[in-house]
């Protein structure tokens, strides 16, 4: 299986320790030929205008994008920004999923939070999220489910089919059931329709 994660800014390596923890040893991406032959990319949280900006200087958003047409994506924090189809402003996004974002939701830098989250097909008990200048989903388009959502109602995960969004920071947990989760997304993904799945 070949991950590769968005190397361009923010906390990439933190995400490529997690997945090392799992065996797999994903690639870092800043290239448009670095997505050739992978099954599942990974756009990590940043600051997602810079991350934008970076990607269509370095020519990414369309092979990207074609990447996307197979391939399974996930999106945290900065990332679930890039993401979204509507960010209510304007600013470079994949469009990905069908929902509309507030960004900076909860506050400023010292409003960062921690929160024990119920996450939908996550067993073994509550995932710690780790808010951290964290965007929220306040659309969500028909097609689009939503994993989890804070107490106030907040979304916070959502999927649209193979793919991931979460406003929150999995890589800065030692709990590594989200990535397992997106790796099966990708095993999955991979079956010929009709094959049995394990
Ligand atoms: N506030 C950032 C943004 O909207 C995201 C912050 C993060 O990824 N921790 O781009």
């Amino acid at each position: 299986m070949n991950i590769g994660v968005l190397a361009l800014q923010g906390d990439f390596e933190e995400h490529r320790i997690c997945l090392r923890r799992l065996g797999v040893d994903a690639r870092e991406v800043r290239l448009p030929s670095e997505l050739n032959e992978l099954n599942g990319l990974i756009i990590p949280g940043g600051e997602s205008t810079t991350i934008g900006k970076l990607a269509t200087d370095y020519c990414l958003v369309e092979p990207i994008l074609d990447f996307a047409k197979s391939g399974v994506v996930w999106g945290t924090c900065g990332g679930l920004v890039l993401m979204a189809k509507d960010v209510g402003m304007s600013q470079p996004t994949l469009g990905l999923i069908d929902m509309t974002v507030e960004r900076n939701a909860f506050g400023r830098q010292v409003d960062s939070f921690e929160e024990n989250l119920e996450i939908e097909n996550l067993h073994g008990g509550p995932f710690r999220g780790v808010f951290i200048r964290a965007p929220r989903v306040i659309r969500v388009g028909p097609g689009v489910q939503i994993l989890c959502k804070l107490e106030d109602g907040s979304i916070v995960a959502v999927r649209q089919g193979r793919f991931l969004a979460t406003s929150f920071h999995p890589e800065l947990t030692n709990d590594s059931r989200l990535h397992e989760y997106f790796l099966e997304m990708i095993s999955k993904t991979d079956q010929p329709s009709g094959t049995p799945q394990h």
